[in-house]
């Protein structure tokens, strides 16, 4: 690798930032190049970041303290359902029982800074990637676009698309799609408010409301007292016209009594922004002379909040990967370990969070069964401690999605859940 860099990351938010780091890190002499001015907000996301995570920018040496600055620590997912609310509290994972819903502006912007203080590492926002530079046919660089100044051929060994769901990266390389999945298409539309009415005095939370009828309702406790309120729904349903974006999404906030009662004297503080029929695919890894990562080779639907942990991972992979290239494993060999790798923990997640759009938002159940199984199997179901264990363990990535819900699981719950009503029946009488 005696280029002018050894490697080229184009995106500069989380898997391009973490990726860039990683590769300094190893020695290597990295340019990261990001289009947008840093700090600023990604395109859309309104992100809840878990453990498993925070963990892996631990391995980078990045801050908490400034990518979660002034950031409350969430500790229980709520779903508030018309009959009942269920709260599944965060395990213990990595050291940490909590997570944060982020202010993407300043998580990426903190990632951006800190991976620009790595040795090796030049970061430079405001810097768009056009082209691959190539000589004979063969990719030896990048053709990059400052902000008003020159176009810049660069040299490298490897280009790498950390460039998110729409990758020029991919485009340019005619990277091939795999897995795509667009027979239940979301959408999602949020904005950011200011003195919501806090859901208890828990303290930190992320709330769920929604009544099944193919569109969910998020509320998440976030930076400097805010709270970022997001719909997520079928496409179909989830469609504002032209112009009107912002009163549609505030009618659908207002047809919910629990949230329109939270949102009284509150003030929305940002635009509302979203995503229309978000994608579900993986690409291809990469090929002679370049790679994709983060959202670039893996998107997916964000109803389980799980697309930052799979850029950070999946850029701790390829690190690993091009660690073994500069070894003397071929590029090919490379490249099939790093999709192998990544494939292995991510499929799993990727088909249980296709299920859950399914379930969550396509699902037809009618009005009775709900009403049913709200009062009894449901209930004993998801007030079992076993299953809200499970599911706090999956959202860490403690577990993978395949193991929670086992049918031992669910017919222990349906057994044990009379006798908890039973003894909760008998400790009142004698309270009595
Ligand atoms: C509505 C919504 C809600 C979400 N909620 C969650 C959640 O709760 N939890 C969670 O973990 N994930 C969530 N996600 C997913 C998460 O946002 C992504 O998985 C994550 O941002 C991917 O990171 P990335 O670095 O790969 O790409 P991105 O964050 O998309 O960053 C790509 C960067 O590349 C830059 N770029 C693009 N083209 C070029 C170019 N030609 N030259 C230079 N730079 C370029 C862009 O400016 C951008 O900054 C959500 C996504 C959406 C859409």
């Amino acid at each position: 690798m005696n280029t002018e860099y050894d490697v080229i990351v184009v995106g500069g938010r989380p898997s391009g930032a973490t990726l860039a780091a990683r590769l300094g890190m190893q020695g290597l002499r990295v340019l990261l190049v990001e289009r947008a001015t840093m700090p600023s907000p990604p395109g859309a996301s309104m992100p809840i970041i878990y453990a498993s995570t925070m963990a892996l920018l631990d391995e980078i040496g990045a801050p908490e303290a400034a990518y979660a600055r002034n950031t409350p620590r969430v500790r229980r997912m709520v779903n508030a359902m018309p009959e009942m609310q269920m709260a599944v509290y965060l395990p213990e994972s990595r050291g940490r029982n909590y997570a944060y819903a982020v202010d993407r502006a300043r998580f990426d912007g903190a990632l951006f800074a800190h991976s620009g203080t790595i040795s090796g590492v030049t970061a430079v926002d405001n810097t768009s990637f056009i082209d691959f530079l190539r000589e004979d046919g063969r990719i030896v660089g990048a053709v990059l676009q400052p902000a008003g100044g020159e176009r810049q051929s660069v040299r490298a060994a490897l280009v790498v698309g950390a460039d998110g769901r729409f990758s020029a990266v991919a485009r340019k390389a005619g990277a091939s799609e795999r897995d795509a999945r667009d027979e239940h298409p979301t959408s999602l539309l949020y904005a950011y408010w200011k003195n919501v009415q806090p859901y208890d005095d828990l303290g930190g939370v992320a709330v769920a409301y929604g009544e099944g009828a193919g569109i969910g309702y998020l509320l998440m406790d976030s930076a400097d007292g805010t709270t970022a309120v997001g719909i997520e729904g079928r496409a179909a349903l989830l469609e504002p016209p032209a112009g009107k974006v912002e009163a549609f999404y505030l009618e659908l906030l207002h047809q919910i009594p629990a949230i329109r009662a939270r949102l009284q004297g509150a003030e929305m503080v940002t635009d509302v922004r979203g995503m229309r029929k978000i994608g579900n695919l993986y690409r291809q890894p990469g090929g002679e002379g370049w790679a994709l990562v983060g959202d670039a080779y893996h998107q997916k639907d964000p109803i389980d909040g799980q697309g930052v942990y799979d850029a950070v991972f999946t850029a701790k992979l390829l690190a690993r990967a091009i660690a073994k290239w500069q070894a003397g494993l071929s590029w090919d060999e490379a490249l099939a370990w790093y999709d192998e790798a990544a494939r292995a923990e991510t499929y799993p997640m990727y088909r249980a969070t296709l299920d859950r759009v399914q379930s969550s938002l396509y699902s037809q159940i009618p009005e009775w069964f709900t009403r049913l199984a709200s009062r009894t199997l449901f209930k004993w179901l998801i007030e079992d401690p076993n299953t809200q264990t499970q599911l706090g363990q999956m959202l860490v990535r403690e577990i993978s999605p395949t193991e929670v819900m086992s049918p031992p699981l669910v017919v222990g719950a349906l057994l044990k859940g009379p006798l908890r009503d039973l003894s909760n029946f008998l400790d009142r009488q004698i309270r009595a």
